[in-house]
């Protein structure tokens, strides 16, 4: 399998020219999640390594050992969890010095050692600080991978010293077409590519693991009826998704971003866009919900969710911004007291 990615050719065609020229030492992958920058990096490792005659053959030996995560010099650092199982909030001097060590030694199976650390935005000052002393004498034989949304939270001394790959979110035709061609069903493959907000990644995913839709449902479920629930209730909620945030953040996240949609859904359908909506599955009930809130109301809601998931986003580890959240909900039944 030669390098492919949905919707990020561009970010391909800068990888495969810098190859051409020699890898560089360190790379920048940067973009949102679910844009393909950690499959990039994969494929990216793979070329470095392929034994194949078009690397990254994706068929021999070292390409195949690469994809599976076994192969020993291609290494991935990532937010390790704490004696409770609770993800730590950043990446450690120590998690970094291990990496550098095990990367300074001589290739063991393949041609270049190749260390990813994703996210990589999530280093301590501390972490970076060691990792720079790497950079400015980097072994010869490794290349060091950073996966960022942000890289402003990099040094910028570490930055200056790496080829920076942007990635897009990709267009939602580009996605169905991917889905298409992977035989997902046509109605499937259109909602799945709506639903994604131009991540391949989550796409993909959610068309072979039938969970991602039912924690949608979920999600949504509990997005529709926040504005009916009494206040204590809404505070009980709040501490539910505290509580989980604290375990892991990831899935808060997603429900966060779950809510943002369908209220942006209301909303496009209350300014007469019903055919941006996302939840294409959903419409009668996003129409009941356009008639039943005001519109300014639901805008506002749309604001606070948006900001709420940029400051959890941002890991400001802050209950209030869960609380807060709570009371902007728009109250039911006011725009049919307008009429
Ligand atoms: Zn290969």
């Amino acid at each position: 399998m030669p390098w492919s990615l949905v919707g990020n050719e561009r970010a391909i065609r800068v990888l495969q020219a810098g190859l051409a020229n020699g890898a560089a030492h360190a790379y920048i992958l940067a973009g949102p999640s679910g844009t393909g920058r950690a499959t990039a990096a994969r494929q990216l490792a793979q070329a470095l390594n392929c034994t194949g005659a078009e690397p990254p053959c994706g068929a021999c030996t070292a390409c195949k050992r690469i994809a599976a995560g076994i192969h020993a010099d291609v290494q991935t650092v990532s937010l390790d969890t704490d004696a409770d199982g609770a993800a730590r909030k950043s990446i450690s001097v120590e998690q970094m010095r291990e990496v550098e060590a095990a990367i300074a030694l001589a290739p063991y199976e393949g041609r270049t050692r190749v260390a990813m650390v994703d996210p990589a935005d999530e280093m301590s000052i501390a972490a970076q600080n060691a990792f720079l002393k790497t950079l400015e004498e980097p072994p010869p034989h490794a290349v060091f991978v950073l996966i960022v949304q942000n890289d402003e939270r990099l040094l910028e001394t570490i930055r200056s010293r790496c080829t920076r790959v942007e990635f897009h979110l990709a267009p939602a035709r580009d996605i169905e077409a991917a889905l298409l061609a992977r035989g997902v069903e046509a109605e499937r493959a259109r909602l799945l590519a709506r639903l994604c907000g131009g991540r391949p990644g989550w796409a993909l995913e959610a068309a072979s693991n039938p969970r991602r839709l039912e924690h949608r449902e979920e999600a949504l479920a509990t997005a529709r009826s926040l504005p009916q629930l009494p206040l204590a209730d809404r505070m009980d909620l709040a501490e539910r998704l505290w509580d989980a945030f604290k375990r892991d953040r990831g899935p808060v996240i997603r429900q966060l971003d779950e809510w943002a949609g369908w209220w942006r859904d209301v909303l496009l359908t209350q300014s007469g866009a019903e055919d941006s909506i996302a939840n294409l599955d959903e419409t009668a009930a996003i129409a009941a919900d356009a008639r039943e809130y005001r519109r300014h109301e639901v805008a506002r809601f749309v604001q606070a969710i948006v900001e709420a998931r940029g400051y959890l986003g941002e890991n400001v580890q802050s209950r209030i911004v869960l609380d807060a959240l709570m009371m902007d909900a728009p109250r039911p039944g006011a725009a049919s007291r307008d009429r």
